[in-house]
């Protein structure tokens, strides 16, 4: 029994409840009975120390590698070890000048294009701090468009790369010398825990 029900002061339930190991309130009191109980990990068995986690990060990132789609070619921007490379070749080229081991697969980056100004929410937040029909009496809205538009062209240019979890580049070509294979390379990163079955 971890849940406590809340009351008003005048006595009658809430229908709240919360955790008395940290506080966390919720309106179902099942989740507040066991939201700090341990779980076992969904994916290896394990308990997992962290408090509200369902699963090992190391468990979650090892399922990731191993669902991830695996692509044999990839002519965009890689990232390894939370650094970004504009291509496999500038990652094997760091790793080689480094005297570091090539992993057999790198999660590959998506694109994020550049976060344009939206004009129409800029005016929809003025219309919704204000009074109505204020758009009419805007000055100066034409030329702030206009200054939008160009503003957004002028820096389209400036996009974003981000991990694409679901997706890996094989580097197999590159790993010849050690041999490698993703079995080898996630027991090396992510020993101690069994493998997913
Ligand atoms: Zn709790
Ligand atoms: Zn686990």
């Amino acid at each position: 029994m971890n849940a406590q029900e809340l009351f008003s002061k005048n006595g009658f339930s809430v229908h709240v409840w919360y955790c008395l190991s940290c506080g966390i309130v919720s309106k179902e009191k099942e989740v507040a009975e066991n939201c700090c109980k341990r779980s076992n990990c969904r994916y290896c068995g394990e308990p997992v120390e962290e408090q509200h986690w369902l699963a090992h990060q190391a468990c979650i990132e090892k399922n990731k590698i191993e669902k991830a789609e695996k692509l044999g070619t990839w002519d965009g921007w890689v990232v390894y070890e939370d650094k970004y490379y504009t291509s496999v070749d500038e990652l094997i080229e760091d790793l080689e000048d480094n005297k570091d081991s090539i992993p057999e697969y790198v999660f590959i980056c998506k694109k994020k294009p550049f976060p344009a100004i939206n004009i129409e929410h800029l005016i929809e937040s003025i219309e919704e701090n204000s009074y109505e029909g204020i758009i009419d009496s805007l000055v100066g809205l034409d030329a702030l468009t206009e200054a939008v538009n160009a503003f957004n062209e002028n820096n389209k240019d400036l996009v974003s790369y981000l991990p694409d979890k679901t997706k890996m580049v094989c580097l197999k070509d590159y790993a010849t010398k050690e041999g490698a294979s993703i079995s080898h390379w996630i027991r090396k990163n992510y020993h101690g825990y069994k493998p997913i079955s």
